[in-house]
């Protein structure tokens, strides 16, 4: 199917149903809420009976946004007639929410910027080049022609926001500038987006820092850090994250690979991966059964640490042209 018929279909799926479930990734970052409540916004506007899901909820930092209230963290009953999934590259990252959405609609659509998204649902809204997933929502509201509301707008500027670092990464183009233009015109506020959305962070972020920043390696050409539950237990997070540590190892010259190791409750490993142009981690963590972008992107395996830190460093070290391919 051209992708002029996909929109089309999008659209009609949209038309042609009552009850809409949005849901999103889990551990949902400023695109996957800023994509889930801006879609939500609008397709309320247009009369539809919208539930939003995903686990856990809406992160506190993200609470500015319109209607993040409403956003379900245990999605238990209910019945769709289309499911539209934004900003997840594969089923599994939807979590049980995206599970159980699945089970109870008749349709599903598939509305990504990832480029090792797999393709799943029945209608696929999937842009790689797009530099947010807020971006594919924004290009799909105006073919529908749906007037952008300042919470709309500012929704989508979120994600623009969040998943460029600021306008800063290198997929960043004319075109990107053009649409938070809209955005802004639209009544969206850059300054706050970006206090709030990228910014801003805790003081118990700092004291993980602290811990974690002492055992920082750079061998190779990778800069690499470990999160273990010790040390978000040791400063009072209960969420597993790094703080935003691998953009800071990806800062430092000296690197072409920046990666941090999360350990889970459940003993499993998260893995942040980040580039610099001409280093690819996208397919690194696809073949870890993750995904995302080329200079972007994580997958999530199996522990204990020592052993996912094992298994990862000499994929990163032919990634980093480093080491002999397997
Ligand atoms: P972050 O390091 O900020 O958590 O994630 C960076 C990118 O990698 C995002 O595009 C995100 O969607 C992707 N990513 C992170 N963790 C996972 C994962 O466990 N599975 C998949 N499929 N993608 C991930
Ligand atoms: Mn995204």
């Amino acid at each position: 199917m051209t992708f002029q018929a996909q929109w089309a279909e999008a659209s009609a799926a949209v038309e042609a149903a009552q009850k809409i479930l949005i849901v999103t990734h889990v551990n949902p970052d400023g695109d996957a809420i800023g994509s889930m409540l801006a879609l939500a916004l609008a397709l309320r506007e247009q009369g539809k009976q919208v539930t939003t899901a995903v686990d856990g909820g809406v992160p506190d930092f993200l609470g500015y946004l319109k209607d993040s209230g409403k956003v379900i963290g245990r999605l238990k009953r209910g019945h769709f007639d289309l499911m539209v999934s934004v900003d997840a590259s594969d089923e599994e990252r939807t979590g049980i929410a995206g599970a159980f959405g699945r089970r109870r609609s008749q349709r599903v659509i598939n509305l990504d910027h990832h480029p090792t998204n797999t393709g799943f649902g029945d209608i696929h809204l999937v842009l790689p080049e797009a530099v947010s997933a807020t971006e594919v929502v924004y290009e799909w509201l105006s073919r529908m022609g749906h007037p952008l509301s300042q919470p709309i707008a500012t929704a989508l500027l979120t994600g623009l926001v969040t998943d460029t670092m600021g306008f800063r990464t290198s997929n960043v183009t004319a075109t990107t500038l053009g649409i938070a233009q809209q955005l802004m015109q639209a009544g969206a506020s850059l300054t706050e987006v970006t206090a709030r959305a990228l910014v801003a962070r805790s003081y118990s972020t700092i004291e993980l820092w602290k811990r974690v920043l002492p055992l920082v390696r750079l061998e190779d050409r990778i800069i690499s850090g470990v999160v273990a539950q010790a040390d978000l237990a040791a400063v009072g997070l209960v969420d597993v994250t790094d703080g935003g540590l691998v953009s800071l190892l990806a800062s430092v010259q000296e690197a072409v690979i920046a990666v941090v190791f999360k350990e889970t409750r459940e003993h499993r490993v998260e893995i942040s991966l980040r580039s610099k142009p001409g280093y690819d981690v996208g397919t690194v963590a696809l073949s870890l059964g993750g995904g995302g972008h080329t200079q972007a992107a994580g997958a999530t395996i199996d522990g204990p640490l020592e052993a996912a830190i094992a298994r990862v460093m000499p994929l990163l070290r032919v990634a980093a042209g480093v080491g002999a391919a397997a």
